[in-house]
């Protein structure tokens, strides 16, 4: 069985002194590729180090929203940004590591840490921008749209038509949302707490088994209370989706693995 997670941030602090015991235990329930995110330019270092020390790890260079504003002070175990990012030397950077790169993410907008009122224009401006830039380096891209699940979309229709496949990461916009990008193709990458959220098993349910994905976004969102997530909990995505489509686990897998093969490209 191939087991995937799409979205993670293995370079968090939380498993800074276990993470080859993580990847051990990730291998041996049959991971053959885990996407760690960068969020910003320290975060994008990180990720791409750890993808040349680990063939399983495969880097995603993003620019998170709220970094790219400079707002990321809060944040605890992944590097702060406390200045906005200089898009284009990060586009410089990105460009001069391509071979390493696997796709862009995580990219997109956040009303919960910003409010809409005083970021929206730029947010948007930023977002456009980088997808631009994917589009140039025709790499896949992985959204982040808390709170801005509507307004991420309306970008992303209007920004690509087909040249690059689009992955909404932790989609919690509504029904007529989940119908709209999936009607354009989008993916959607499903975490392991789908156990326990009910508008999570909605979408598996709404979405054809061709645009699903897996991640954990880990050390976040674990299936479990109060534990720190980790890649090897993406079988609990696994399980129910095939519970969901009424197929088996094995055949879940499979499904997931083609998407990510034609989604990513390796
Ligand atoms: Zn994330």
């Amino acid at each position: 069985m191939n087991l995937v997670d799409i979205h993670c941030h293995l370079n968090h602090a939380a498993y800074k002194d276990d993470l080859d015991e993580v990847l051990e235990r990730a291998k041996k329930a049959g991971m053959k590729a885990l996407v760690v995110s960068g969020v910003n330019p320290v975060s994008n270092k990180e990720v791409l180090a750890l993808a040349k020390k680990y063939p399983i790890i495969k880097a995603s260079l993003g620019v998170y929203p709220i970094d790219a504003l400079g707002l990321a002070e809060e944040e605890i175990g992944l590097p702060r940004q406390t200045v906005p990012i200089n898009l284009d030397e990060e586009f410089t950077f990105i460009e001069e590591n391509i071979d390493q790169v696997i796709s862009i993410g995580e990219i997109g907008m956040d009303f919960h840490w910003a409010t809409k009122e005083d970021t929206y224009e730029k947010q948007a401006e930023n977002f456009r921008k980088i997808i631009q830039f994917a589009i140039k380096i025709k790499k896949p891209i992985v959204i982040h749209s808390r709170k801005a699940e509507r307004e991420c979309l309306e970008i992303l229709e209007q920004e690509v038509h087909g040249e690059i496949p689009i992955v909404n990461h932790c989609f919690s916009g509504k029904k007529n949302l989940i119908k709209r990008s999936a009607e354009l193709g989008h993916y959607f990458s499903i975490p392991p707490n789908v156990l326990r959220s009910q508008s999570f098993q909605t979408l598996v349910k709404m979405v054809d088994l061709k645009q699903l994905l897996t991640e954990t976004d880990s050390p976040y969102l674990s299936p479990f209370p109060d534990q720190r997530n980790e890649p090897v909990n993406v079988i609990e995505s696994i399980k129910k989706i095939a519970e969901i489509k009424e197929i088996s686990v094995e055949e879940a897998a499979e499904a997931v693995w083609e998407n990510y093969v034609k989604v990513f490209g390796e």
